[in-house]
């Protein structure tokens, strides 16, 4: 697998064990390299166009490139961002994206993602963003990154520009896994988000020794809807090879989750889910104030699975 990090990550590394833990490679990933789906989440088995991924019907994914500034050793597109040689969109990719979006008019979203779409130059970027916000049918743009905790420099005026002359909502999900994460150069990046008129969520995976105890997860999500980042997603960690020892009992996250209801700020609350395998969707788990044996779950297909 790739091993790259990006100088700014690398500088946060020496001082934060707990970010080292996140991109370092341990001898831990030997014991379930063969274990787990490359593809948890089936999106190879949706995908209409290359790089074009439409698994929801009014929303679709598209990737933009395969890199990342830093590459996170529990990450669910392992088989894209980590192994291989990385792969850029262009634009006739784009061009095909948009033919796709101008012939089914159903598909509302369109999620910008990768790899880390900051990744790519300035004008790719904002060929993306123009097209795709040309359609008609798309109401929301969103775009899923890491570059404001992994490479802020990434995320460039240029880019800000482009996000800002787009019409619609553009909503941007960062990933934020531990409190150290909200270094001053994050911050003015969330900010610079912020006032190019991007909606900001967070979205973060339990991880086990790096962020499963409540009082990091409480001052991260606090610190998160201080700077206007709202906490939207917490996962289950994806059973992708090479990443069980990051898996947390589920329990112990359930029981951290329902003590950070009780405490938090509603809004600095992030939604906890296991994203069903076979690619049904993002299940909501219900917390200690209903009971739950938490062995297994439906999906949104009314499939049964066990709790791994
Ligand atoms: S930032 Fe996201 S896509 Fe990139 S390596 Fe980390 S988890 Fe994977």
């Amino acid at each position: 697998m790739i091993e790259k990090t990006s100088e700014f990550i690398e500088r946060l590394m020496v001082c934060e064990p707990a970010v080292r833990a996140q991109f370092e490679y341990s001898d831990l990933e030997a014991a379930s390299e063969t274990a787990g789906d490359p593809d948890p989440l089936c999106e190879q088995d949706y995908e209409v166009a290359p790089g074009l991924i439409n698994k929801y019907g009014n929303r679709v994914l598209c990737l933009l490139t395969t890199e990342c500034p830093a590459y996170c050793r529990f990450c669910t597109r392992r088989r894209l961002v980590g192994d291989g040689a990385p792969d850029f969109a262009g634009a006739d990719r784009v061009d095909a994206w948009v033919e796709y979006l101008n012939s089914h008019p159903e598909v509302r979203e369109a999620i910008i993602s990768g790899g880390d779409p900051f990744v790519v130059e300035d004008a790719l970027f904002r060929y993306a963003l123009e097209q795709l916000s040309a359609v008609a049918s798309v109401k929301v743009l969103r775009i899923g990154t890491r570059a404001p905790v992994t490479d802020p420099m990434l995320v460039t005026d240029e880019k800000l520009d482009a996000i800002a002359k787009v019409e619609q909502p553009v909503y941007v999900g960062i990933h934020f896994e531990h409190p150290s994460e909200l270094t001053p150069q994050t911050v003015r990046c969330v900010r610079n988000l912020r006032l190019a008129g991007a909606i900001l969520y967070s979205q973060t995976v339990f991880l086990r020794g790096i962020n499963d105890d409540y009082r990091t997860l409480y001052d991260l999500f606090t610190g998160l809807l201080e700077i206007g980042v709202r906490p939207y997603y917490i996962y289950r960690c994806d059973p992708v090879p090479g990443a069980a020892h990051f898996r947390v009992d589920p329990a112990k996250e359930r029981h951290i989750m329902t003590e950070l209801r009780r405490t938090l700020s509603g809004l600095a609350c992030p939604t906890y889910v296991i994203d069903a395998p076979h690619g049904s969707g993002k299940i909501p788990v219900p917390l200690e104030f209903w009971e739950c044996d938490m062995s297994s779950y439906k999906d949104f297909d009314g499939k049964r699975h066990a709790n791994e």
